[in-house]
């Protein structure tokens, strides 16, 4: 099918054809002629499918004709995180180019200001994370009863970081006749509740399940040997000797590197910048302004290496990532298809290493489970034990920091093994191996037996913060006294 048989204008046909798209993918084949209909959708579909322009392309044909009004939105967009809700607004602008319509993105951490000033001029599409959404709303600044589209993206990954009671407080403030597209990347039976209760009559959609990785994406499991002491923070130092390893060992253009706690990911962050490697760190405790120019230096290939939560995992598109380095296994086995789809993307080939202590086995077998496939081991030749110890012992006083003997990078492999860099990866010989163990039966038993635990926002070390970090709920922002304020 083409784009021309979508139903869509020479306008719209036009900025898509800018954009390089020549065929549309299945989900805008058909979601869009629904849309333009006026339909609601509800779309089984994860990022990569091509979902944000199957709403985007539609809805830009619709709020073409009409005009905003001050502080009453036309269409609403949804989004559980701000960089989400960053990257459909720069879609919006590609596939807009040729239209004369007003976005507004309202994220946390942005000045307020000059978000108002946008709602004051009137916005055909407003962009946004729920809290900052309401916010807004309990200031005055903005009326949702001109909404005429609403969606709500990501409704499972909303969920997952407690922001449903904020999207159905929203939803109850718009107008019932509306057109409501509705996406989530599965569909257990709290977003099935969810889709009953925001659509009506919708067409549903799915293009493809939340268990199949890219098949651009090698994986790999790594295992990480058992330290030597009982010390805390012995497996992390482990673990983070097998990853430099394997950096190295790597032909890693860019890569993402995934930590289940956020207090990892900056331990690791400044672990790696010790030991020479050019890495920056995201996740959701940091400043939307350290967020921002962390991620546009990570796009423009200014750096290697991206320490991250799991913030960064769903939707970020991000070409030309290399490698996934899972650093934890996830608890959440579809997470691990979240993270590894970082890579592998627009059709190139990708690599996602996965590194399994003992403490992470138990998250492996649901991962199998799910993705219908066991996951290869890594390499042939030395253990990762061995050159993990080797690193150990030739840098002794790494011991309390972690600090580095040599001017780290690219250095130490080139010297070494400068050939491999002309192989393909097929043709590679890995210098680490891991056990034979890994997979074992055993090992699948002792996971099955583990009881499914319910998805959380972060790591079940960490406590739970529900509604905070990239969402602060609206009544702790809102004015103690509005009316002496004014
Ligand atoms: P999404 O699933 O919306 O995050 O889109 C994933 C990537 O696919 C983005 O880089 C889009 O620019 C790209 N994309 C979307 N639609 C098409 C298309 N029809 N042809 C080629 N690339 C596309």
């Amino acid at each position: 099918m083409e784009f021309s048989e979508l139903g869509l204008s020479e306008l719209v046909l036009r900025a898509v054809g800018d954009a390089g798209y020549t065929k549309p993918t299945p989900i805008q084949e058909q979601a869009i002629p629904v849309v333009l209909m006026g339909r609601d959708v509800m779309g089984v579909a994860q990022t990569g499918t091509g979902k944000t322009a199957s709403f985007t392309l539609p809805m830009i044909e619709i709020l073409a004709s009409g005009r905003a009004k001050a502080r009453m939105p036309r269409s609403v967009i949804l989004e559980p995180t701000r960089e989400l809700a960053a990257q459909v607004a720069s879609n919006f602008e590609t596939y807009g180019k040729h239209h004369a319509l007003n976005k507004a993105l309202l994220i946390g951490g942005e000045s307020m200001g000059d978000q108002i000033r946008v709602l004051d001029r009137g916005a055909d599409v407003l962009i946004a994370t729920p809290g900052r959404l309401l916010d807004l709303f309990e200031r005055g600044h903005l009326l949702l009863s001109d909404v005429k589209i609403l969606v709500i993206d990501e409704a499972d990954r909303m969920l997952d970081m407690g922001f449903i009671p904020d999207v159905e407080r929203i939803v109850s403030l718009m107008p019932r006749m509306r057109q409501t597209l509705f996406f989530s990347a599965t569909m257990g039976p709290e977003i099935r509740r969810l889709a009953d209760a925001f659509l009506i009559n919708p067409r549903e959609i799915t293009v493809s399940s939340s268990a199949t990785p890219a098949e651009t994406v090698e994986q790999f499991l790594v295992k990480v040997p058992a330290p030597k002491d009982n010390r805390p923070g012995s497996v992390q130092k482990e673990k983070r000797a097998v990853l430099r390893t394997l950096i190295r060992d790597e032909e890693v253009r860019t890569a993402l590197i995934f930590c289940n706690r956020k207090r990892d990911v900056g331990v690791l962050h400044r672990s790696l910048t010790r030991h020479g490697f050019g890495a920056v760190q995201l996740h959701g405790d940091l400043a939307q302004s350290e967020r921002t120019e962390t991620l546009a230096a990570f796009r423009e290939g200014g750096v290697q290496l991206l320490v991250c939560s799991d913030v960064a995992a769903r939707g970020l598109d991000i070409t030309n990532v290399s490698h996934v380095f899972n650093f934890d296994v996830p608890a959440h086995a579809e997470d691990y298809v979240h993270r590894i789809g970082r890579t592998g993307r627009a059709g190139r080939q990708g690599r996602a290493f996965t590194l399994v202590s003992e403490e992470d086995r138990r998250y492996l077998a649901s991962i199998i489970r799910l993705i219908g496939r066991e996951i290869p081991r890594y390499g042939e030749g030395a253990s990762v034990a061995a050159v993990a110890s080797v690193e150990t012992v030739e840098a002794p006083q790494i011991q309390a920091q972690d600090e580095p003997k040599r001017p780290r990078g690219r250095g130490r492999r080139d010297r070494r093994d400068r050939g491999a860099e002309r192989r393909s990866p097929a043709e590679r010989q890995p210098t680490v191996e891991v056990q034979p163990d890994l997979a074992a039966p055993e090992v699948a038993v002792e996971a099955e037996a583990a009881p499914q635990r319910p998805r959380r926002r972060e790591e079940p070390h960490e406590k739970a913060v529900v509604g905070l970090g990239d969402h602060v709920p609206a009544f702790l922002l809102r004015e103690p006294f509005p009316d002496k304020r004014r």
